[in-house]
Order: structure tokens, then sequence, then C-alpha cells
């Protein structure tokens, strides 16, 4: 961090400022000559603001030469995070399918869709039971009876499931049902979760919100890793632009940039960006294309009765046809699935 000073600073003032500097745990060092008249900053400067030193008396403004985000920072952690849930470690070589429905809807309904898509080679299976709708009037969600659900079908297939939590009173329920916990894009920005899953030891699968920077995606992640907890997956779903012809846009360019921004695995959601089962390949061979460690894809065996995003959803058929063409675009980017 870099403080620049005001062109008519004393002596004294700077001398104060540094003591005031030092009193914050890091080490200032005074560049005066000519025309510069700056602090170079060293230490740990995460814990400090930005915006609060720029009120100091003598400070003009701030330059941060680092990130806020550390623990997350490729540039502390060079190698790639691998977070393994079972027998399935996400950040490998081989990328990681997660795939189910939108919704757990039924044992049965479970079941079958859990069958098929490990058939197919899905390696985690995914299922909402706490849905976060965006009319109160659609269906909630089969809720704690749905986390039931995913635990008996995970165990029969032996498939790790990852479901989405929407509050933290809901967590001790999760660690006992799920795999990986979900955080949603509309609960990204959830600090008191995310701090409460800092402690927990399950991985955490964190979508990026609709409207958040990969910086403020980021600065999510490292709640829950400063907390404790280094198993985080990111996930990009889809941001809000001006385009209306697809749910979401797509960020592709999210995966090389996270990729290089952090050392941790990214995901990609190609359902609910496209929001149509007619967007979901494209979107899926780009987003592996681009670098992604997995997919998160809706699968139902009955689109067209779906309680949920059935618009969105591939029937099992599809989605073998996907998977298929998945291995080819993997293999020309040095990777399987
Ligand atoms: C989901 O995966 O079920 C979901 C609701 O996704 P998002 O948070 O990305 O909208
Ligand atoms: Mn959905």
């Amino acid at each position: 961090m870099i403080i620049i000073l005001k062109e008519n600073t004393s002596q004294a003032q700077l001398t104060k400022l540094c003591a005031s500097l030092s009193e914050l745990g890091v080490t200032p060092t005074p560049i005066v000559g000519g025309e510069v008249r700056v602090i170079a900053l060293a230490g740990d400067t995460t814990r400090l603001e930005p915006e609060r030193l720029s009120m100091l008396p003598g400070v003009e403004r701030i330059t941060c030469v680092h990130e806020p985000y550390k623990l997350t920072n490729r540039r502390f952690h060079p190698e790639d995070t691998l977070v393994s849930v079972g027998d399935v470690t996400i950040g490998a070589q081989p990328i990681v399918i997660a795939a189910g429905p939108c919704s757990v809807e039924s044992n049965e309904q479970l079941g079958a869709i859990a069958k098929a898509v490990k058939a197919t080679g899905a390696r985690v299976l995914r299922g909402g039971a706490f849905k976060p709708r965006t009319s109160p009037y659609s269906f909630q969600g089969l809720k704690t009876e749905g986390l039931v659900y995913l635990k008996e079908v995970a165990q029969e297939h032996g498939l790790p499931v990852v479901s989405e939590i929407t509050d933290l009173s809901y967590l001790e329920t999760f660690a006992e049902h799920v795999d990986i916990i979900q955080v949603g894009a509309r609960s990204m920005q959830n600090f008191e979760l995310l701090k409460e899953l800092g402690r927990t030891d399950k991985p955490v699968l964190l979508k990026r919100g609709f409207a958040n920077t990969l910086s403020e995606l980021l600065m999510s992640a490292e709640y829950v890793m400063s907390g404790g907890n280094g198993r985080v997956i990111l996930c990009e779903r889809g941001i809000r632009t001006f385009e209306t012809a697809t749910r979401n846009t797509l960020d592709v360019s999210a995966v090389p940039v996270l990729k290089r921004m952090t050392h941790l695995p990214v995901f990609v959601d190609p359902s609910h960006a496209g929001g149509a089962a007619w967007l979901v390949d494209p979107l899926a061979l780009a987003a592996v294309a681009a670098g992604a460690d997995g997919l998160l894809i809706e699968v139902h065996n009955d689109p067209a009765g779906a309680l949920s995003d059935g618009q969105q959803s591939l029937t099992p058929g599809r989605f073998a046809d996907l998977f298929a063409k998945l291995k080819a675009v993997a293999a020309a980017v040095g990777r399987s699935v």
C-alpha cells in the first residue's frame, strides 16, 4: 500500500503520520524527494482500510499494491487447491460434473435421476431442498425432507451431494445431510452465513452473485477461508447484463480470470446462466474450453413436470449426449471428464 501525501505536509505531520501507521502494525517508509512525497507501507496491510487511512491528516490518497483478498490469492498460494469429497477430487486434471434436479421433489424422482446421471459419468449429485424463489408463491422446496432424500439417495448410489443453504439456522442439518454446501447467487454476500461456514469442515460451493465482481466473489470466499475452512469451490453462474435473450449472461472470461486471481477450483453452472435447455450444451462446452474445473448441470427425468427450472433442465438422454461432447472438448484442453 502506498500513501500519497498532500503537497503542503510538514515534516512534523509526516513524523506523526508514520507513528500512527506503525501503531497499526505496518512499517511505514517515507520517500520524500522533490515533488514526490509518499509513504510506502510494508507488512500485512489486509486489515487496513484505505477509506479510513485517507482521512488521516496529510493524506492525499491511497494506492493499493496488493489485492484485498489474501487467503484466496494465487500470489500467496501458487499451487492449485484441490477439494476432495469422498473419492472425488475437485480442481485436479479430471473435470467434475455435478448433475441433478433443480429441486428434490421425491425420493423416487431423485433416485431415478441419480441413477441415470451416475451411469453417464456424473461424480456429484445436485439437488435443491431449500429453494430461493423469486416469488413466494412458487415451490419453496421439500426442505429437511429433501435433505433426507439427498442423503439416502447419495448413499445408495455412492455419489456425494451438493445442496444450497439459504439460512444460517439450517447449518447443523446441512452438515448432517450433505457433502458440499452450496451458497447461492442471492446469498453470496450473506456474511454471517459465510463466517459460520468458515467454522465448518464441509466444502463450500460459492456461487457468484448476479451483480458481483470477481473481486467481491473472492472477498466472500475470503470470509469462509479466514474462518478456517479452506475448502471453497467458486462457481460462475451468469451475471445480469442489459441482454434479455438469455436468463443471465455467462461470463466465460470469469473462468480464466479467476484461475489467474486465485488457486481455488472454478465451476460453471450453464443451466442458470442460459436459462434454457438448448443453451446448456454450448455454454457447458465453452466453460470446459475456458478451463472450468467442474460443471453444475440441472437434469430432470420429466422437465415439463418439474416443480422448478424445468425449462433449463436436460433429460438424462440429453445429458448423456452432452457428456460425450464434453469428453472431446476436455481432451482438446488436456483434461478428462
Ligand atoms: C441453484 O443452483 O439451484 C440456484 C438457485 O442457483 P443460483 O443461486 O445460481 O441462482
Ligand atoms: Mn434451478
